[in-house]
């Protein structure tokens, strides 16, 4: 027979964890289910700047840890497994798992994001070896190397931004001939002699041996085939909510949100 809680909590992120912290603390029964790491996104952020209560900062690790040794204090219950299905009836949710089904009269849902990819042949090979989608994590591994980063929104400007400090060239590659990002950060981008940009093309595959060592773009507008040598790639064209689970159940736009 499935067990029964008051409440469960979809995602051990930033927002799981602190809805499982106020519900255990209010005195409910909750069981927080992630499908990997504890900590969500925040997790590999280097140092947060930005959360209250540390003016020196902390880093996201450590943060993450914290909040939920907090919650469990409280008596949260986490549950390491991926949340499949959920049958909505009201007071009584069925929460399908692949570690077996669950029963809340509530359930959150704070699945937070992933990365958009590519979806080219080499992407999947090297991946976390020359394909990331996370510049302050990565950028300090291309020191002195040409990197690429895919995209022409704040993510990828801000990313190209982050990622001068330490390669030596940054080459932003853009399917359109103007940028969506900011204008703010579009002018720091230009005025960065580090930043360069390749417009109307898109990455048609990441080619490489042990690690990335080119990409093949193809030009939108001609269908010019080229190759770029870099030494690593930054996807950043955008997110996408873990929602799939959801299509049917609650209401979604086009995108999953
Ligand atoms: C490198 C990096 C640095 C960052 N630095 C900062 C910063 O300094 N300051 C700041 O404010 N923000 C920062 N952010 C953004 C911040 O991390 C996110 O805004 C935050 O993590 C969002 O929290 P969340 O709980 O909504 O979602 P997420 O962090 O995405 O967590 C969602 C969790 O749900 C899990 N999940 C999804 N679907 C299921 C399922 N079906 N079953 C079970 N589990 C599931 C996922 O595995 C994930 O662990 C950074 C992000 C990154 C990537």
């Amino acid at each position: 027979m499935a067990k029964k809680y008051q409440l469960i909590v979809v995602g051990g992120g930033p927002a799981g964890l602190t809805a499982g912290l106020y519900s255990a603390r209010a005195g409910f029964t909750v069981l927080l289910i992630e499908k990997e790491v504890i900590g969500g996104q925040i997790a590999n952020a280097e140092r947060v700047d930005n959360y209250p209560g540390f003016p020196k900062g902390i880093s996201g690790f450590e943060l993450v840890q914290l909040i939920q040794q907090q919650a469990m204090n409280h008596g949260l219950e986490t549950m390491s497994g991926e949340v499949t299905g959920l049958t909505s009836g009201y007071g009584n949710n069925m929460v399908s798992t692949t570690e077996g089904d669950f029963i809340a009269q509530a359930v959150i849902i704070a699945g937070g994001l992933q990365f958009r990819k590519l979806e080219v042949p080499g992407e999947n090979e090297f991946m976390g070896r020359g394909v990331s989608y996370c510049a302050t994590c990565d950028g300090p591994l291309f020191r002195d190397k040409t990197v690429a980063v895919i995209g022409g929104g704040d993510t990828a400007l801000t990313d190209a931004l982050s990622l001068s400090k330490f390669a030596s060239l940054v080459k932003v590659i853009h399917r359109r001939n103007q940028l969506r990002a900011s204008k703010v950060l579009q002018g720091k981008a230009r005025a960065d002699p580090k930043i360069e940009f390749i417009w109307d093309s898109v990455v048609t595959e990441v080619k490489g041996e042990k690690k990335v060592t080119d990409l093949m773009l193809k030009n939108t507008q001609s269908g010019t085939i080229s190759l770029l040598a870099v030494d690593g790639v930054f996807v950043a064209i955008g997110l996408i909510p873990n929602t799939e689970y959801l299509r049917g159940v609650l209401p979604l736009d086009e995108w999953g949100y």
